[in-house]
């Protein structure tokens, strides 16, 4: 019976491997968790509503919400908090920030020929969202600046996570990495984006022909049509790709698209002129808040408590001296560091000793931990010009997983002093786990054993 029921199965899988299920973009390496692309996008959307006119129509409001919501539930994209608003620029533009809300122009929905056209932009942030395009290009982009960064931004600054970003040049303005993607990034939005529609009932080809409409239009000189295809380049054949991808969608009679498309175009026509907002292009400018330079704060010394308070979460438990204080702490991971070692720095607090734990997703569908290593590495290094490897990754066992350390040289936020980064990852099977062990120059030799410490107390329990 056994062998029987094997073959059974077997044969089930193949079947469905031969009629798919597609192999859908999946999120990829990021130092952000999901919480912060959340907290990004609340603190983003409220300068966004300063630089824009915020469309006050009921019939529209509801109506925009009602198509995004039908993508996110039946598309199954219900994982980020989505809502969806119009704005009154007449550029045939829509764009979402990491976490969720979105912003649709008032030209875009003039422009659209029915309701699928509509549907197909919308699908397609959507997908930048879910794939956390925006805060992946960020992650690539900055490196370690933002790994010390993203834990003390969060540890209180006034200025919160955007203000943090922005003492890194990553702001909302024009050629944001966080709204600018890159043709990688739209082959993806467009390959899920086109799946989304499927589900949610709407012909994925109007996506395609939509595209192709604003790239018709913004290479014929109208203005109106051009700031879309500078945020989203076009990947190549769009329409091809949609046929394509037909075997893979769910079988589907689509409707006419039509929906209430056409009343909301008169709505859009009957709208009071405003004078046009700032934009993004006007938040570039925006003055940052708490914008101060940083801070000129002298080394400290730190205590170590001999004592070790336990760490828990994710499957991991490790311990750490029970004088620090875990100063923040996300889905994915932590950072832990004494009142001494966070330094004010412009609108957010940086990191100048401390202990930084987090995850990243491995390149392919497992670690393969020399390659993830290399890969974390080099995105920390591209975002750093004052980083260097000091040593080569080392081998060692951590919680019973292979694990490479590697030693990292950084520019302190302490005055005049460089630091030491040391990076620990840890082969978790599907995730790659991280520790950064962050201390100054002078005062490592001193907390080195700490840190040792801490790696032998490693242990997972999944
Ligand atoms: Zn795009």
């Amino acid at each position: 019976m056994k062998k029987k029921l094997i073959a059974v199965t077997l044969a089930i899988t193949l079947t469905a491997l031969a009629a798919g299920p597609r192999k859908l973009p999946k999120p990829g390496w990021n130092l952000f968790s999901k919480e912060q692309d959340v907290q990004l996008g609340r603190e983003a959307a409220a300068q966004v509503e300063k630089q824009y006119v915020v469309v006050q129509n009921k019939d529209l409001t509801d109506y925009i919400n009602r198509v995004g919501q039908r993508l996110v539930k039946r598309g199954g994209l219900d994982e980020y908090p989505f809502y969806f608003k119009v704005v009154q620029d007449e550029s045939i533009n829509a764009f979402a920030l990491p976490g969720g809300p979105m912003y649709v122009h008032t030209g875009l929905i003039s422009a659209a020929e029915n309701e699928g056209q509509l549907a197909g932009v919308l699908a397609h942030e959507l997908s930048h969202v879910v794939l956390r395009h925006g805060t992946s290009q960020a992650s690539k982009a900055q490196g370690l600046q933002l790994i010390a960064g993203l834990g003390g931004a969060l540890a209180g600054g006034n200025g919160g996570l955007l203000g943090g970003l922005a003492q890194l040049g990553v702001g909302l303005g024009a050629n944001s990495v966080l709204l600018k993607f890159s043709r990688k990034a739209e082959s993806e939005a467009d390959l899920l984006g086109v799946h989304t529609m499927a589900k949610a009932g709407y012909d994925p080809i109007e996506m395609a022909h939509f595209f192709e409409k604003i790239e018709a239009e913004a290479n014929s000189g109208n203005s109106r049509f051009a700031e879309f295809f500078s945020d989203h380049p076009n990947p190549g054949n769009r329409v091809k790709m949609v046929e394509d991808e037909i075997p893979y969608l769910p079988k589907a009679q689509y409707g006419q698209n039509e929906g209430d498309i056409n009343k909301m175009r008169q709505i859009v026509a009957g709208l009071p002129k405003v004078k046009k907002g700032a934009g993004r292009q006007g938040a570039a400018a925006q003055p940052q808040q708490g914008g101060s330079p940083q801070a000129a704060v002298a080394m400290p010394r730190v205590d170590v408590s001999s004592s070790m308070t336990a760490f828990q979460r994710n499957g991991i438990t490790f311990g750490y001296p029970s004088n620090w204080q875990v100063i923040d702490q996300s889905q994915s991971g932590a950072t832990i560091a004494p009142k001494e070692g966070v330094v004010a720095s412009g609108g957010g607090n940086a990191i100048g000793y401390g202990i930084l734990v987090n995850m990243a997703q491995p390149a392919a569908g497992r670690v393969d931990l020399t390659r993830d290593t290399q890969a974390l590495i080099q995105q920390i290094s591209q975002g750093n010009s004052g980083m260097q490897v000091a040593s080569q990754p080392q081998s060692l066992t951590v919680g019973g997983s292979r694990a490479l350390i590697t030693k990292l040289n950084s520019t302190s936020p302490f005055q005049n002093t460089r630091e030491v980064d040391m990076l620990l990852t840890i082969d978790r099977g599907s995730t790659l786990q991280y520790f950064v062990f962050i201390a100054p120059e002078p005062e490592f030799a001193r907390l080195e054993p700490m840190f040792q410490q801490i790696s032998r107390s490693i242990q997972f329990s999944r």
